[in-house]
């Protein structure tokens, strides 16, 4: 049963809204842009995601194939999302930052299972030997 969450960037003026199921995996990947940000994510389908505030403070990252476009706010620096395109996901897509969620949300999505994702390598379905750093 999905929820209501909102959630933002530091300097407030980036603000989502996302409906996710409060049991909803979150993951963390081994990839490069992923381990540098320590990016901590669970996905949102495209109806699910609302972008309520800050649509002119949001700039946009890409490289390789540039499919993902990560979020970030041009003030403060934080990537409250990303999004994409994806078959295997469904279609369109936004990574939430579990970490960019209001209050308690983030507490209570660590206190289950993070899946680790081997980026790195490619191989998404599986986790990488070593996940301490990210
Ligand atoms: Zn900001």
């Amino acid at each position: 049963m999905a929820k209501a969450y909102a959630g933002g960037c530091h300097c407030g003026a980036v603000r989502f809204e996302c409906d996710l199921d409060p049991a909803a995996e979150t993951s963390r990947c081994s990839c490069s842009i992923c381990a540098k940000g320590r990016f901590w994510k669970t996905i949102a389908k495209k109806d699910a995601f609302r972008l309520v505030k800050g649509a002119d403070m949001v700039t946009e990252y890409g490289f390789g194939s540039g499919i993902i476009r990560h979020c970030f706010c041009r003030r403060c620096g934080i990537k409250p999302f990303g999004r994409g395109n994806m078959e295997v996901l469904g279609g369109v897509f936004y990574a939430v930052n579990v970490a960019c969620l209001d209050g308690d949300a983030p507490l209570q999505f660590a206190a289950r299972e993070i899946v680790f994702q081997d980026g790195a390598n490619n191989d998404w379905s599986q986790s990488p030997a070593e996940t301490r750093h990210l």
